[in-house]
Formats: C-alpha cells, sequence, structure tokens
C-alpha cells in the first residue's frame, strides 16, 4: 500500500480535485489518500478564532460566509448531488452555531480551538469524497479521528503510535475489500474520541504516520511546488530543485524552516526506511525530490533554509563559573513551560539560546531572573546550511563566513549532527544573507545528479 497526501493548493478548487483525482486513479496499487483543508480555509478559521476572543463577532461571521462560498462553489463546479451541498451546509452552519455558542459563553479552550480548526479539513474530505466516489466504486472514507490518537494537548497534539497502529489496524480489516482509502489530514482524536489537531501544516505528518503504521511502501507527498528546492522559492532567486535527500537533510530542512514539509514528517518514516517523495499536484509527472536513507552527494551544500520571528534570550550569571547543575536548572525551566530551545551557545558564564515560540517568554524570564541576569533580542532569524557532513569540511565553513563579511552574525551553532551549520542574526539582514549564501553555494552547482534546474 501507498500513502499519497494532497495539500491545501491541491485541493482549493474543483479544477484541482479533478487533477487530484486522475494522479490518484493512475496509481495501481492500494492507496491511503490523505487531504488537507482547502488552501487558506485554516488561515480563515484562526482569523476566526482571534475575531471571536476580541469580541468581534460580525467579522466572525463574514468569514463563515466566505467559507461557505468557496466550499458551495467547489461542489457545485463538483456536479455534487444537492444531498451533499445541503450536506456542506449543514457543517457550516454546525460552525457558526458553536461559534455563536462559544461567543456567549465567553470560552474559547484549546479544545474547542481544536474543534473550530478540524472543520477545515472535515469540509474538503467531504467534498473530496462525494466527487472520488463518482469515479471509483471502491473508496472508502475513514474519519482521522478513528485512526489518529493523541493525547490531550488539542491544538498541537503528540500522536500516541501504539493506539494509532490498533486503530488503524481495526479499521483497515473491517473494511479490507477497499482500493482507496481517503482521510483527513491534521485532524486526530485523543482517548475521549474528542477532536485535536497536530498543529499548523499539521497533514504531512499525519500522512508520515499513517505510512508508519501501515508500513506502507512509499509516502508520496503532492504540493505547489515541483518539490524541495534549495531555498525558499518566494524570496530566493535562481533557486534548483534538489532530486534526492537523506532522512537527516530533509529532518532539519524541515525543522529549520522549509515551509514545504512540516518538522515531524520524516521521523515515523525513518523508522519504517519509507521511501518519501515530494511531488508537484500540477505537474505530477516530474520526479520531484525522494528523501531516502543513503547519503548522497557528501560535502555538498543542498539547501540554505531560514526561520523568522526566533527570540534570543541571554542567560550571565557568575554561579555557572566552575559549578554544575547550572545548565539543568535552565533547562527545568524551559520543560516547565513545554517551551522548544532550538539553538544554543555557552561559555564560562553565560548561556544564549533561541526560541520560536513566545507564548510563556515573561513566565520564563521572570523565574529565569532568580538565578541570573537575563536579556532579550526579539525580531531574530536563524539561517541553516543543510548537506551531509558539510560541517566537517572546513572550506565550506570559512567560505561560509567570508560570504557573510560585514554582516552581523550573533550566534553560531555547531552541533553534534554533521548535517547543519546555522547562525541566528537580525531579521533586516536576512534575505540579503540568504541570497548570498544561495549564490555562493547553490547557483553554479552542476551537480545535475542532485540538482535540477527549474523550468
Ligand atoms: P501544502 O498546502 O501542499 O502543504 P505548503 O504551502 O505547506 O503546501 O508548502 C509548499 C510551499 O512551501 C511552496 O509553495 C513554497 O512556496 C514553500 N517553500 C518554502 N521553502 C521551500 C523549499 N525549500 N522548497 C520548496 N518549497 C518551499
Ligand atoms: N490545514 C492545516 C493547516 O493549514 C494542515 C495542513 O494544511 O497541513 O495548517
Ligand atoms: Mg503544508
Amino acid at each position: 500500500m501507498i500513502v499519497m497526501k494532497f495539500g491545501g493548493t491541491s485541493v482549493k478548487d474543483a479544477e484541482s480535485i479533478i487533477r487530484v483525482f486522475e494522479i490518484v486513479k493512475n496509481h495501481n496499487n492500494k492507496k491511503f489518500v490523505v487531504v488537507s483543508a482547502q488552501a487558506g480555509v485554516t488561515d480563515k478559521i484562526v482569523d476566526l478564532i482571534n475575531n471571536l476572543k476580541n469580541n468581534h463577532i460580525e467579522n466572525a461571521y463574514d468569514l463563515i460566509e466566505q467559507i461557505r462560498n468557496q466550499h458551495i462553489l467547489t461542489a457545485q463546479k463538483l456536479k455534487l448531488k444537492k444531498s451533499v451541498i445541503y450536506e456542506l451546509e449543514k457543517k457550516i452552519d454546525e460552525l457558526k452555531n458553536i461559534i455563536f455558542a462559544l461567543s456567549i459563553l465567553g470560552e474559547l479552550s484549546p479544545k474547542s480551538q481544536a474543534k473550530l480548526l478540524s472543520f477545515g479539513e472535515d469540509l474538503s474530505v467531504l467534498t473530496i469524497f462525494e466527487y472520488f466516489k463518482k469515479g471509483y466504486d471502491r473508496v472508502k472514507f475513514l474519519d482521522s479521528r478513528l485512526l489518529i490518537k493523541t493525547d490531550n494537548e488539542y491544538t498541537s497534539a503528540n500522536v500516541d503510535f501504539r493506539l494509532t497502529k490498533e486503530s488503524v489496524g481495526k479499521q483497515l480489516s473491517k473494511h479490507s475489500d477497499y482500493n482507496v482509502y481517503l482521510t483527513q489530514g491534521f485532524v486526530a482524536s485523543n482517548k475521549y474520541g474528542e477532536t485535536t489537531t497536530l498543529g499548523r501544516g499539521g497533514s504531512d505528518y499525519s500522512a508520515s504516520v499513517i505510512a508508519s503504521v501501515i508500513g506502507a511502501n512509499e509516502l508520496k507527498i503532492y504540493t505547489d511546488v515541483d518539490g524541495i528546492m534549495t531555498s525558499d522559492p518566494r524570496f530566493i532567486k535562481n533557486v534548483k530543485l534538489i532530486k534526492r535527500l537523506s532522512y537527516d537533510e530533509a529532518s532539519e530542512l524541515a525543522f529549520f524552516g522549509a515551509k514545504v514539509l512540516h518538522p515531524k514528517t520524516i521521523t515515523p518514516a525513518i523508522e519504517k526506511n519509507i521511501p518519501v517523495v515530494v511531488l508537484n499536484t500540477f505537474n505530477p509527472n516530474k520526479s520531484g525530490t525522494t528523501i531516502i536513507r543513503s547519503k548522497s552527494g557528501i560535502n555538498i551544500v543542498k539547501a540554505i533554509v531560514f526561520r523568522k520571528n526566533v527570540t534570543i534570550i541571554n542567560i550571565i550569571s557568575n554561579r555557572m563559573l566552575g559549578t554544575y547543575g547550572f545548565l539543568s536548572k535552565v533547562f527545568e525551566i524551559f520543560n516547565k513551560y513545554c517551551t522548544p530551545v532550538d539553538i544554543v551557545a555557552t561559555s564560562e558564564v553565560s548561556i544564549s539560546l533561541t526560541i520560536d515560540d513566545i507564548k510563556n517568554l515573561k513566565s520564563i524570564v521572570d523565574e529565569l531572573r532568580k538565578i541570573a541576569k537575563i536579556s532579550l533580542k526579539r525580531n531574530m532569524a536563524i539561517i541553516s546550511a543543510i548537506g551531509e557532513g558539510i560541517r566537517d569540511t572546513a572550506g565550506i565553513a570559512a567560505r561560509f563566513f567570508g560570504i557573510l563579511r560585514g554582516i552581523n552574525i550573533t550566534m553560531v551553532s555547531i552541533g553534534a549532527s554533521e548535517v547543519n551549520l546555522s547562525i541566528v542574526l537580525s531579521e533586516k539582514d536576512l534575505f540579503k544573507a540568504v541570497q548570498l549564501l544561495h549564490d555562493e553555494f547553490l547557483t553554479d552547482t552542476e551537480n545535475y545528479d542532485i540538482f535540477s534546474h527549474l523550468n
């Protein structure tokens, strides 16, 4: 069995859904198809939640009508039955009723937010299922809440692989005589059956979790670009398509900012050694990017990726000098507030570290101030060069820093993995620095075994 995941832009309207149907039909294998919400719908629901928080109920209703129009138009263009349009309308009315109830109650817990966020995928899968049924007689919709089981972190839930394997196994044996199983990405449920979600962009992760628990032969991620590029094509010029990446390279690339894959996507595939292929729904015959265990092109920089909205916390204390236990006290505080630390640099008397999630920044800083002097730097960015073995190659590090002469680099990370070399700098210098690094390492690359020019 293979798993195919189609992102928001791949299912954004009727024409795209027809393409998705063709791609699925052209694969002879038995397959699990995972779909996202239509492009922009989850953003609208997030907007809706913010409006609700600020008591702007009319704006929230406006957004619901936009969501309604988008889905009804898609359904009409796909010539779906009246009863399906009625069902979509009913679901959207349900969303409206929940919004009304929450506005009266003044309640907006993570549990309610997860429920609201799940509507995007629920509406999308319903539309796609009804369209698929017109062309396939052996397609089965399986609600992802019956498949992926998580803890109670409602809006960024952690998957329980043991329970998930059991649930998926149960559903597949109950419905064994189907060729195509269709489910929502992003949406899951806890052990009480309450809706949870896997964090923004989480449909990629849903697909890889399913691939892992069924031991799929392959995971195909269909998106709106030809595969993984040497940098973000929205901001950087002359990017190339990367044909092959190792699991380590792809994990680091996703973790350090390439939006094309959710950061957690690769881990489940690694354990079962499942190849992950990133392909373009609108150009499906291109070979895309293949991510596999084996390494290729050692000492070659494959990508320059970046992350914005990074905060540096500087922790200065003489108590660190010649003592032990200080670092663990610091990390206990981050642990307590469930805030991941991304990059760390230490000296005899100071620790600098970066965080992305500033939800609990105030509480963290208040606690850190009890043991050290603290200063903060906001609006920072991380740039990472990704490629097997690059950090072990003196020439590459020298070129990396040489090219950034004149740009103020605040932190450097030389971690244990050989795959990435990261720096932290001010956001205002970000794009200039990324373009300089990309021009230096990736513009003249003529290694067509690994890169290809876009056309
Ligand atoms: P989907 O809806 O299919 O999940 P996303 O919008 O989440 O799609 O991810 C695809 C987008 O990621 C592309 O349209 C592209 O603009 C952006 N992107 C950022 N960095 C990269 C990269 N290194 N390679 C390819 N795409 C990238
Ligand atoms: N629809 C969700 C989001 O926009 C999940 C996804 O598209 O992967 O974040
Ligand atoms: Mg995505």
